[in-house]
């Protein structure tokens, strides 16, 4: 159950309405809006009483039950698009974004010319992984608390956003004052106590689906972060776990176009780890802003032969610009769908 205050409420009114929450026997979340609070009620609504009758109540403007396990996420609750706010760069409501870079960052040099050569193309948002949680230990886990440096560096020199995975919430504090965006990783997509210590950092989030997370459970592991504090969240669909190797992750374009459906996020497609090979990726980045997909995340790289991670799959950041020319009439028909939406 969701319940709406009046424009302006009060700290007494706020404080009025959660305890008759309490005494309904439910837990109330409050989240406070620019101009609007709204008190996300968290308990079972088939055994708990109505909270029907706080709709009498002055200072509600409106009560509604969702039935969904999201809620805050759903569209029911939020008709209209979200816009995430990346450092002034937008996604969502018909902000249609390319992030771009390097699997990981592996030295000052690689790094600074990917942002070189991507910021040239019109990238706004720069991958800038200094931790890399790998499927195997012995693979390469990134420079870690070196590239945190090289980040801070190369961001004296650019005014460019960008956006880094988080393994853990030891990494939190690490990469809270030099990211502007978090990402959480496919593996990390159901790690609640990360996504609820997360919530608070107050920075727009990324959240990867899990490989074989149901779309239910993507959108409920988004509702962690919205009723934890964090509203800037945006979707990303990065390929399942399927039967067959001939792509590396089975991208589920139909999950596109369902969770904006049932969601007011922004959905991003990432075609590079659903590809594994880079002669795949336009293929499916086409399919993702086709599908409905407020834009991509794809990875890029000065000299992807001899990249420490995901070498097969990253495009080589010299050639971006052709990648990007291509992809044009793909976004003039995103923002053309959008349009079409609103209308
Ligand atoms: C990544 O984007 O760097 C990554 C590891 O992707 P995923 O979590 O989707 O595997
Ligand atoms: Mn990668």
């Amino acid at each position: 159950m969701i319940i709406v205050l009046k424009r302006h409420a009060s700290e007494t009114d706020i404080a009025t309405v959660s305890d008759l929450v309490c005494t309904l026997r439910y837990q109330p979340r409050i989240i406070r809006g620019v101009e609007q609070t709204v008190i996300a009620c968290i308990g079972d609504e088939l055994s708990n009483r109505s909270l029907e009758v706080l709709r009498n109540l002055s200072a509600v403007e409106s009560v509604f039950p969702v039935q969904k396990k999201f809620k805050l996420v759903s569209r029911e609750y939020h008709p209209s698009d979200s816009v995430v706010n990346v450092k002034g760069t937008l996604i969502g409501g018909g902000n249609i974004q390319v992030i771009a870079g390097p699997c990981a960052i592996e030295s000052y040099d690689q790094f600074r010319t990917s942002v070189t050569d991507l910021t040239r193309c019109g990238v706004k948002i720069i991958r800038a992984m200094p931790f890399k949680p790998r499927t195997s230990p012995y693979d390469f886990q990134g420079l870690k608390l070196d590239g945190v440096k090289i980040m801070r560096d190369i961001k004296t020199e650019f005014d460019v956003a960008m956006i880094s995975e988080v393994p853990g919430p030891a990494q939190i504090e690490i990469l809270r004052d030099v990211t502007d965006m978090f990402q959480i990783g496919a593996r990390n997509a159901q790690n609640y106590d990360l996504l609820e210590h997360l919530a608070h950092a107050g920075k727009p989030v990324l959240l990867k689906r899990g490989m074989a997370s149901t779309i239910e459970e993507w959108l409920t592991a988004a509702e962690y972060l919205v009723v934890n504090g964090c509203p800037q969240v945006v979707l990303c669909e990065r390929g399942l776990r399927s039967f067959d190797k001939a792509t590396r992750n089975l991208l589920d374009i139909g999950a596109v176009a369902v969770a904006r459906q049932l969601s007011h996020l922004p959905v991003m497609v990432d075609p590079s780890h659903a590809a594994g090979t880079c002669s795949l990726v336009p293929a499916l980045a086409r399919a993702g802003l086709a599908a409905g997909a407020d834009g991509l995340i794809v990875e890029a790289h000065p000299d992807p032969v001899n990249a420490y991670s995901d070498a097969a799959q990253q495009i080589e950041s010299s050639k971006f610009g052709g990648f990007m020319k291509e992809l044009e009439p793909w976004i003039a028909l995103a923002h053309d769908l959008r349009k079409h939406e609103a209308t």
